[in-house]
């Protein structure tokens, strides 16, 4: 799909296309509960629900998109007193805004996000920001990035709870496009690194974390791969949730 390494997990709670409009703003949620990703996902994906984001990021840093970017899903649907100025002209928020879930494991969101996730959600709005051309700022009426409480401080003033804004931006702020990434720079980028962290015991930890996240990625293939070799040969039950949406070209 749109993210490179998401795992493509279609919803049918969405707006196709986005009436001649493009993203221009992310919003950041936090899940307030359940238990795992998969269970946000899992509720994403019933129509009952009437409600979707297009990505959902796990605890252990697993991104999975529900909705491509060229749609609109269903996350930012009810813009309350408060607001900020700029969504009521807009009509419909959903058409110009991309809308990214983490998995939060308190009913207030006021966990924190976990370094694999926090690592994956600042990828992910950096390559937003790339692909869809969005400020790489706090939002303002011509676009970037904000939360849930931006539209909505009635019902979400609590959405996404504490999430690390000023690292994001100075995050965004130093990163390169990925399209000026070279190998020279990469080189470069290491360099300045290994001067930083003259005992490694930064790249260790970093190493350490980037192998739990594979494990993760690596138990997930396992699970989709045996989920798989069970379907094949059995008939699913019309109108089960876990039927798929072949996914759009
Ligand atoms: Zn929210």
């Amino acid at each position: 799909m749109d993210e490179p390494g998401a795992l493509w997990c279609p919803s049918p709670n969405y707006f196709p296309g986005r009436r001649g409009q493009r993203p221009r703003w992310i919003i950041v949620h936090g899940t307030a509960g359940f238990a795992s990703a998969e269970e946000v996902v899992a509720f994403f994906q019933h129509p009952e629900t009437e409600a979707s984001t297009h990505y959902v990021i796990g605890r252990d840093g697993r991104i999975f998109q529900l909705v491509r970017e060229a749609d609109a899903a269903w996350g930012n649907g009810v813009v309350s007193r408060g607001h900020d100025r700029w969504w009521e002209p807009l009509g419909n928020p959903n058409y110009v805004t991309l809308s990214i879930e983490h998995h939060k494991l308190r009913r207030d969101n006021g966990d924190e996000l976990t370094a694999a996730q926090k690592r994956a959600s600042f990828l992910l709005i950096a390559h937003l920001c790339e692909r869809h051309g969005i400020p790489r700022r706090w939002a303002d009426a011509q676009g970037g990035i904000t939360g849930h409480f931006s539209l909505d401080p009635e019902g979400r003033s609590y959405c996404p709870g504490p999430y690390p804004w000023d690292e994001l931006f100075s995050y965004l702020a130093g990163s390169d496009p990925p399209h000026q990434m070279g190998p020279a720079r990469s080189r470069a980028a290491e360099q300045t690194l290994s001067d930083r962290d003259p005992t490694g015991a930064g790249l260790r930890q970093q190493l350490a974390e980037l192998r739990e996240v594979a494990a993760a990625f690596q138990r997930r293939l396992i699970n989709v791969e045996l989920e798989l070799a069970r379907l094949q040969g059995q008939e699913r039950p019309p109108g089960s949730r876990t039927i798929k949406r072949s996914p759009r070209r």
